[in-house]
């Protein structure tokens, strides 16, 4: 096992490691930017080392600084948490040059999944199904209009770079299609610094339907069933839930044993997610995901399982925890990532907390690294904190989600926590009834089902 793990992030996820450590018994060391020196995972840690000014690519992103960080405290892993180094496989193969552990993915992987237009044509060949589209990516070269009239409009032009929902364009008909590929492209370039795009089909009415998995590196893999986000503004996650209200369980058990079969098969190392749109019973694979996920608190609550210290077991040479058959789905899991945000305009409101009580209870958990009289950075992301609800099943948890909401305080800062309240009231949510459109469209004042 590992003696001492450097956590090269902030906020909640290290605070989440750092967690882990401590029940495992190994030392922590904490990274923080000069911005970040008040941060509650840099008062909790054994040690800390500031790695720079406010801006990621100075510090957080800074891999000389963190290198120098192992080096002087004498860590022998890195978790890079998500975000941030989480999934740039050059870093894994720095660490391993320096031979530090990376605790993640082996680099390969990373890569491979990293290329969207690759992770797509290695699903593929896994028996993964996968959203219909071009096979590979579209170039000036190609007759990117006869292999969208062949997809069918409308199609959705994606960068192969891709994350976070940006470089990604809806074509409706012909007539989008040419600026739809060099809007998408520009965006990818701007923000990838690769402009490659492809194609896909362009969904109507799906849900995002994930499966964890967990890989011990020599052909051992496990699924941990699903999580449904389909509740999304901008292709970003806002409220994400387990088990999915719609999915049978023969339906998880089918396209869960396709995703640990796969995951064998490539001797795949650590947690994973394989992202799919789900319609009309059927699955379609859009990305993987080589790292932990903010949303993995909901399998936790749903398996029993820590996954970030099993990760870390895993990353040291251990086995997986258990066998597939003694993983037991357990009740119901809701998380809400409440952000410092206007909650009509999503602007973001950084600022100090003035009061902060977080609910407490049966069933309830809180994964946040705010205090009050913290002052909420402008330099990050904007999440405040990820409640957590559990019940032994959906009614009660929803129960429990009214609940919790209207017990937490987080005065000073603007935040997304009367949307949540709200839609923990909506019948189509209480039904289980939506999907990717639903949140935009009832955030538009328009009937969502249509
Ligand atoms: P990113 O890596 O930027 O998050 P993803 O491929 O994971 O991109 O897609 C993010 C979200 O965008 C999905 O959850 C879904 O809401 C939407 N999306 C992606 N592909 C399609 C598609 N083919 N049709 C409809 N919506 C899509």
């Amino acid at each position: 096992m590992f003696e001492k793990i450097l956590i090269a992030n902030r906020g909640e996820i290290a605070l989440r490691i750092l967690r882990a450590c401590k029940e495992l018994g190994i030392a922590t060391v904490a990274v923080h930017s000069t911005a970040d020196a008040d941060a509650m995972h840099v008062r909790l840690a054994d040690e800390s080392v500031c790695i720079g000014p406010p801006a990621s690519k100075d510090s957080y992103l800074n891999i000389p600084s963190l290198l120098a960080a192992c080096e002087i405290t004498g860590a022998d892993a890195v978790h890079p948490g998500y975000g941030f180094l989480s999934e740039n496989a050059r870093f894994a193969e720095i660490l391993a040059d320096h031979n530090l552990k990376f605790i993640g993915p082996k680099a390969e992987h990373i890569r491979l999944m990293g290329d969207k237009i690759e992770a797509k044509k290695t699903a593929k060949r896994l028996g993964i199904p996968v959203v219909p589209g071009s096979d590979g990516g579209v170039g000036p070269e190609d007759d990117a209009m006869a292999i969208a009239r062949e997809i069918g409009f409308p199609v959705l032009v994606k960068a192969a770079a891709g994350g976070g929902g940006r470089g990604m364009k809806v074509a409706q008909t012909e007539a989008d299609l040419l600026m739809a590929l060099s809007t998408a492209s520009n965006e990818a370039k701007a923000a990838f610094g690769d402009a490659s795009v492809y194609l896909e089909k362009y969904l109507t009415k799906p849900r995002h339907i994930e499966i964890q998995v967990l890989g011990d590196g020599r052909g051992g893999a496990l699924h941990l069933g699903e999580r449904d986000c389909s509740l999304q503004r901008r292709h970003q996650k806002v409220w994400e839930e387990g088990p999915s209200p719609i999915l049978s369980p023969e339906a998880r058990a089918r396209i869960g044993g396709v995703c640990a079969k796969a995951m064998q098969d490539m001797q795949y190392l650590g947690v994973g997610t394989i992202e799919f749109l789900y319609e009309d019973g059927e699955f379609y694979f859009i990305e993987m995901n080589t790292r932990i996920q903010v949303e993995h608190p909901v399998t936790e609550m749903i398996t029993d399982i820590d996954l970030v210290l099993e990760q870390i077991r895993i990353a040291a040479g251990g086995d997986l925890p258990c066998t597939q058959e003694e993983i037991n789905i357990i009740g119901h899991s809701i998380e809400c990532r409440i952000n410092a945000e206007n909650p009509e305009t999503f602007r973001p409101s950084p600022g100090t907390i003035t009061q902060y009580h977080p609910p407490g209870g049966l069933g309830v958990r809180i994964d946040s690294a705010v205090y009050q009289g913290y002052k909420i950075p402008p330099y990050y992301d904007s999440l405040v904190g990820k409640l957590i609800v559990h019940g032994k099943n959906r009614p009660e948890c929803l129960m429990r989600l009214r609940r919790a909401l209207d017990e937490i305080v987080v005065d000073g800062v603007e935040t997304t926590l009367p949307l949540f309240r709200a839609l923990a009231r909506e019948s189509d949510i209480i039904e289980g009834d939506y999907h990717i459109h639903w949140l935009e469209q009832y955030l538009a004042g328009k009937p969502a089902k249509t």
